[in-house]
């Protein structure tokens, strides 16, 4: 073992070293863990193996195996499926760890019923998986994914998925993950702004007044009624959003500079570079509000 040389050498103890060995080379499979965890993202290895990348709300964004889920006779199978929240038992291996026991908890079952619906939660977990890191406490991000499947899974039952709350989480997931976008104070000069024509600096992740807006070649114009709407989605929680209708030109423009941000905010944190053609591939809107 060359590494005993190396500690014979250096003058340590064996006294030290042996315990040392005795608790690396220790079984680790009795190391058992239980996690609430919703299913991001999954990729099939082995003959009958998955890799899951779930969210949690303790650890954050976690990989974690299921053996044999595949087969047709497992029992893990349909608990794992995409966006199901599950209860999961985990044990501690080498590589990933590993899910040993699984229930449902909420399966979302009318979402994976309606197109939209999926495309939407798709989103929400794709974009969830670009900002989560592993190891975290992410409770505050946990509880908004969550309350966003709901919605989108009462949505589906009601036949009408709620408008503006994709945007709404866009910017809640900003707000808690560091990335919040300054919105009432000018970035410059730190002036209150006013609701008139200011400027926006997606770069820079925040609204300029006139007199500063004019002077930067990054910032581009911002119409009071976005910035409104910016605000407000920022701001309010969803049952107050959840009552409001904003006019879709307004929308497309929040939508359009939202995305644009996301790209921005992403592409600095080098991550998911999937998810973010994906965003790339959506037309930017740049239109001028009609006042219809
Ligand atoms: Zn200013």
């Amino acid at each position: 073992m060359p590494a005993i040389d190396v500690w014979s050498v250096s003058g340590e103890s064996w006294a030290v070293y042996y315990p040392v060995v005795y608790l690396k080379s220790m079984p680790t499979r009795n190391r058992i863990r239980s996690t609430h965890a919703l299913v991001l993202r999954r990729h099939d290895i082995n003959d009958a193996d998955r890799v899951l990348t779930v969210l949690t709300p303790r650890d954050g964004k976690l990989e974690l195996i299921a053996k044999g889920v595949r087969k047709t006779n497992s029992r893990k199978a349909g608990h794992l499926e995409l966006f199901v929240h599950a209860s999961l038992l985990v044990a501690q291996a080498r590589t990933w760890d590993m899910i040993t026991e699984v229930q449902t908890v909420e399966s979302f079952r009318h979402l994976r019923n309606d197109l939209d619906a999926i495309a939407a939660a798709s989103y929400v977990c794709e974009l969830v998986d670009s900002f989560a890191e592993s190891g975290d406490e992410v409770q505050p991000v946990w509880d908004l994914v969550l309350s966003v499947l709901r919605e989108l899974d009462a949505g589906v039952v009601r036949h009408e998925l709620p408008a503006n709350l994709l945007r709404w989480f866009d910017l809640q997931l900003l707000s808690l993950t560091g990335f919040q976008p300054q919105l009432f104070h000018c970035l410059v000069c730190e002036r209150l702004l006013e609701p008139m024509l200011n400027f926006i600096n997606l770069y820079d992740g925040g609204v300029l007044c006139p007199d500063c807006g004019g002077r930067h070649n990054d910032a581009e114009p911002l119409d009071a009624d976005t910035l409104k709407v910016l605000r407000f989605l920022q701001r309010q929680p969803w049952t107050v959003v959840s009552q409001v209708r904003v006019r879709s030109p307004v929308m497309r423009r929040v939508e359009s500079l939202l995305q644009r941000y996301l790209i921005i905010v992403l592409e600095r944190q080098l991550r998911s570079t999937l998810f973010l053609r994906r965003l790339a591939s959506i037309p930017v809107r740049l239109e001028v509000d009609t006042g219809e």
